[in-house]
């Protein structure tokens, strides 16, 4: 049976990823609340006593805000490095382990996770690639200001690619904030505007690239049009497979590896 990667949600209100395969379930970040997390489990016909493992990217709010209640209340085991552990003030939780950049953890027998570090500032961020036990890989990658050799050695050969596109910038700098979050935002350790996803985008697919979610995106800076037509435009001679976007209120889709069309998620709650 394949293996499939489903965003519960992303954004600045929180993110989450569920990646599932026969052999169980692992959750990629928790910014959710307790109750948050239970309703978008049970759209996928899961509660969060399912989840084996939740694997953290770094401590911001809206990837490890819902970590230790869901740590208090179900009993579901973390990983995170320690700088993200100590952030999140759960160094002493029992089912908490430390993982470093480039530990190969395996939680299911049939999935291999690697964090490997992504720039982003005040944060000890990583991105996860995933590799199945027969090849296919996949990868999610968020909050990044910009992408260096290493993020695009582990983000190449995948069949497919989670990465965010977090603002557009003529609507960033035209837009509501202050100069100094604008400048926080554009910035090495901010987040990846569209163009910048697009030309990452164009660095890492290959014909092995079935399909490509979008996430991330500021309600307040960026339109999914914006980002889909302005990533499109820097692939689109090379990419043929499937992109879509994951939006704040999810779950909407789920992605199997190795397939190029997403699967439509009725919502049952
Ligand atoms: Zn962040
Ligand atoms: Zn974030």
């Amino acid at each position: 049976m394949s293996v499939s990667i489903t965003h519960l949600g992303t954004g600045s209100r929180g993110n989450s990823t569920l990646i599932s395969s026969e052999n169980g379930n692992v959750l990629i970040d928790n910014g959710f609340s307790g109750r948050q997390l239970e309703k978008r489990l049970a759209s996928m016909e899961l509660k969060p006593t399912d989840i084996d493992c939740m694997l953290i990217s770094h401590h911001h709010g809206d990837h490890g805000g819902g970590v230790e209640i869901a740590m208090k209340k179900w009993d579901i085991p973390v990983k995170c490095n320690y700088f993200t552990a100590e952030k999140l003030g759960i160094l002493d939780k029992k089912n908490l382990e430390i993982f470093e950049s480039l530990d190969r953890i395996e939680v299911l027998s049939d999935v291999t996770f690697l964090p490997f570090p992504v720039p982003h500032s005040g944060a000890e961020n990583v991105g996860f690639s995933i590799v199945t036990k027969n090849g296919e890989k996949t990868c999610v990658v968020t909050d990044l200001g910009c992408y260096t050799d290493e993020v695009i050695k582990h983000m190449q050969g995948c069949s497919h690619i989670s990465i965010e596109a977090n603002y557009d910038l003529r609507r960033l700098l035209s837009g509501p904030y202050p100069d100094k979050l604008k400048n926080r935002i554009m910035d090495r350790g901010g987040h990846l505007s569209n163009k910048q996803t697009g030309n990452l985008l164009s660095k890492v697919i290959s014909s092995k690239t079935k399909s490509i979610v979008l996430t991330h995106l500021s309600e307040a800076n960026n339109k999914p049009h914006l980002a889909e037509s302005t990533v499109l435009y820097h692939i689109d001679d090379i990419f043929t497979g499937d992109i879509a976007i994951s939006l704040q209120d999810g779950p909407e889709f789920s992605h199997f590896l190795g397939q190029e069309d997403k699967e439509k998620i009725s919502i049952k709650t």
